[in-house]
């Protein structure tokens, strides 16, 4: 019987592990919409399912088993949706499994009652813990009743209620620690995957994350034989800002520019911070001709944007960018940043506040 037990407590624990690989890239922190929380009641409920398949005799009649463990995660972390779907599959399946029979119509009414019941308490406005004491005591009660319905004999009553509260208590305990500590465990993973590959100022891709993306996307650029172009975007007399206003008031302009940047090209166009105050948009699958009009859209914006540096104060500032497009000037890829470097240099070089297309003319220094 106890090898039954733990190995119902094996394939819980290993089905919040696998909760951990499918879960841990997804927004699980914020409200969870409907169509997930759906989806977690029909993951419980299978997982309820599996946990009867292996259910564990303690008497000749009587059956134990963790579903309800299944009911209560979809609770604490779901909350009256998914516990409720989960109840009633764990429910239906009792009925078609069993056949329908006075112990299976009894056990899709306990489902049903105990997933509405714990759907409820998970919703109040209570510290977790407290949730889930209440919610076992709700089971526990609930479970005891309808031992009471449907057997007759008390011996057999009393073993099954003592072994079902004690393994209960163990394995809920076990797994609810688990399952918290495996959310603990994506949010930290989520944490430090954004530290690496955002940029803390801006929220926009940090160099790492634009390498990373201008290798991947310059390889599948070659391989569909598209083209691709590169805008590299630097402050004019940032420093000046800085100096004049303050080091603060210069992250603020940063800021507001990462979200012209950001609101004025495409949703596919990758949009970085490459450091300082310089910043650079790979527009994918964009001609040279159609890059310069965006780069120049981009210019003409920030030179019109009253960028807030307080309550009351605003500020103007230009930007000069440099342009490198494949395969239409640059045919070699390896040499695409290089290539709006170069124009990003001249730009500055010939006044400022001014979008150059790299021409194939090494600029010389
Ligand atoms: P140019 O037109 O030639 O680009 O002149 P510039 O002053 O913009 O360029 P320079 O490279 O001389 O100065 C860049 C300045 O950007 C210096 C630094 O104080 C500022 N800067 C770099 N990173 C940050 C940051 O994170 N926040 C703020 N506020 N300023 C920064
Ligand atoms: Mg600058
Ligand atoms: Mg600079």
């Amino acid at each position: 019987m106890i090898l039954g037990l733990l190995q119902n407590a094996c394939i819980l624990i290993a089905f919040i592990s696998i909760f951990n690989q499918i879960m841990k890239d997804k927004n699980i922190f914020e409200e969870m919409s409907i169509v997930y929380k759906i989806l977690f009641g029909v993951c419980a409920g299978f997982l309820g399912m599996i946990l009867m398949l292996n259910s564990v005799h303690i008497t000749a009649d009587t059956i134990i088993d963790f579903r309800y463990v299944s009911v209560l995660i979809a609770a604490i972390y779901g909350g009256p949706i998914p516990s409720l779907i989960a109840a009633i599959i764990i429910g239906i399946f009792r009925l078609l499994f069993l056949g329908i029979s006075k112990t299976s119509v009894t056990a899709l009414i306990v489902a049903i009652v105990i997933g509405s019941g714990i759907g409820v308490i998970a919703k109040q406005k209570l510290e977790k813990n407290k949730k889930i004491i209440f919610s076992m005591i709700f089971i526990f009660t609930v479970v005891s009743i309808s031992s009471f319905v449907t057997y007759d004999d008390m011996k057999i009553i009393v073993k099954t209620l003592v072994v079902f509260f004690s393994s209960y208590m163990i394995v809920s305990f076990f797994s609810l620690k688990y399952a918290d500590y495996v959310i603990e465990t994506i949010r930290i993973y989520q944490k430090l995957k954004k530290e690496a590959t955002k940029d803390y100022l801006t929220g926009l891709n940090n160099v790492r994350e634009f390498d990373i993306n201008f290798n991947s996307v310059s390889q599948m650029t070659m391989r569909k034989e598209e083209e691709l172009s590169l805008l590299f975007i630097d402050i004019d007399f940032f420093k000046k800002v800085n100096d004049t206003y303050g080091h603060n008031a210069g992250d603020h302009v940063l800021r507001q520019l990462a979200q012209i940047l950001v609101d004025t090209c495409r949703v596919y166009d990758i949009v970085s911070r490459n450091g300082g105050e310089e910043f650079s948009i790979i527009l994918l699958d964009c001609s040279a001709v159609k890059a310069t009009h965006i780069a120049e859209r981009i210019r003409k914006i920030v030179e019109n944007y009253k960028f807030k540096i307080s309550e009351k104060e605003s500020i103007n500032i230009t930007v000069s960018i440099g342009i490198a497009s494949y395969p239409e000037v640059t045919s070699d890829m390896n040499k695409l940043t290089e290539d709006a470097d170069s124009a990003l240099y001249k730009a500055k070089r010939n006044g400022r506040n001014m979008v150059v297309l790299f021409d194939g003319v090494k600029f010389k220094q």
